[in-house]
């Protein structure tokens, strides 16, 4: 497969008033074209920041960022924040072209795709409500749609299901990563969910508490007896997956 990034000796901290916080340090991996890479680790230790600094808005202390092309601009990053809140104000239509609109992009060719996502993710009837009409999985797809109408090559979600309730989390993790894997995506998922993340993803990278450097990457093969999530939890590999993240999570070497 095609490599599309490759993130070399990755430091990172924070400066405040109150001193330095570590936050990355010597981050190293690549990523293949189509991947879905899981990135699991101990709340606080830098996942988001690992996540802000691939989509380039903040830079690395030291370390390089590489793409096939040389720089980090001929990738299309589409990035979804933790807490990618919908603006009330707008209806979810407004809302799902908000990216394009920011960035003078309101083609007709864009926004046939937008109406094309609102009816892949069963939309389409609510693109006029407000957003607190939707139920929780429903805005989650909305701020999703935002993020996929741009196109991107690789795509960033930092936790994206977190404020969904157990049920609907599986279920809406199950058909939005069926629906980005069908478009051909390179996809990034930080979550905090081990489950989740040994079910979406080809290869979970765990990271150590702060700062965060890489404890172990993980290649993901399960045997499935069919395309859905539920199928890859009740995999006869499923279980010593999720034992051997687990240890990796609460042993530090
Ligand atoms: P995670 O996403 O894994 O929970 P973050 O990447 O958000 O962790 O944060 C890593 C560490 O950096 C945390 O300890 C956090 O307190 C600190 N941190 C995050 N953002 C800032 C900031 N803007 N200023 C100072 N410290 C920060
Ligand atoms: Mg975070």
């Amino acid at each position: 497969m095609e490599q599309i990034l490759e993130l070399q000796n990755i430091h990172y901290s924070y400066h405040s008033l109150y001193g330095e916080i570590k936050a990355l340090e010597n981050i190293s991996f690549q990523v293949k074209k189509g991947e879905f890479i899981g990135i699991v680790g101990p709340s606080g230790c830098g996942k988001s920041t690992l996540l802000s600094i691939i989509a380039g808005l903040i830079e690395p202390e030291a370390g390089e960022i590489l793409t096939p092309a040389g720089s980090r601009d001929t990738l299309r990053i589409g990035y979804m924040l933790q807490h990618d809140h919908l603006f009330e104000w707008r209806s979810v239509y407004k809302n799902v072209i908000l990216g394009l609109e920011l960035n003078h992009l309101l083609t007709e060719d864009k926004l046939s795709h937008v109406d094309q996502l609102l009816k892949d993710y069963g939309l389409w009837d609510f693109k006029d409500k407000k957003p607190s009409e939707l139920s929780g999985g429903m805005k989650q797809r909305a701020a999703l749609i935002r993020t996929l109408a741009l196109d991107p090559d690789l795509l960033l979600l930092d936790e994206p299901f977190s404020a969904l309730d157990y049920q609907t989390r599986l279920m809406v993790s199950d058909d939005i990563s069926r629906l980005i894997r069908a478009s051909g995506k390179t996809m990034m998922i930080v979550t905090h969910d081990i489950s989740e993340a040994i079910s979406i993803c080809d290869r979970v990278i765990v990271l150590t508490k702060r700062p965060a450097h890489i404890k172990c990457d993980i290649p993901v093969q399960l045997t499935l007896s069919d395309d859905t999530l539920l199928s890859a939890r009740k995999a006869p590999e499923f279980q010593s997956y999720f034992n051997r993240i687990w240890e990796d999570m609460i042993y530090e070497e």
